[in-house]
C-alpha cells in the first residue's frame, strides 16, 4: 500500500494498492500532475514531492489502523469519481 499526503495539511491525496489498475504504480510528480498541481483539500499548490512524502504501509498495519481505513475509504471514492469524469468526452 502506497500512500501519498499533502505536506500542508497531511491528508492523503492519493493512495495506491497492489493490484487496483493497470497502470502501475504511480510516482510522486505523475500523482501531482494527475490533481492539477494543487491540494483537493486545503487547494495549496502540492510542492514537488520528495520520497520522503511517500509512506509504504504493509497491509496489516493499515488495516490495525482504523482511521487510516476511514480515509483511504473515502479518498478511493473520489479516485473512482474522478476516473468517471475523466473517460468522458
Ligand atoms: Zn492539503
Amino acid at each position: 500500500m502506497i500512500v501519498y499526503r499533502c505536506s500542508k495539511c497531511g491528508k492523503i491525496i492519493y493512495a495506491y494498492y497492489y493490484g487496483k489498475d493497470f497502470l502501475g504504480v504511480p510516482t510522486p510528480s505523475e500523482v501531482r500532475a494527475m490533481l492539477g498541481g494543487i491540494c483537493p483539500y486545503c487547494k495549496k499548490p502540492l510542492k514537488k514531492p520528495t520520497l520522503e512524502d511517500v509512506k509504504i504501509y504493509p497491509r496489516e498495519e493499515v488495516l490495525k489502523n482504523k482511521k487510516l481505513v476511514m480515509e483511504l475509504q473515502r479518498i478511493s471514492k473520489q479516485q473512482i469519481q474522478v476516473l468517471d469524469q475523466s473517460s468522458k468526452p
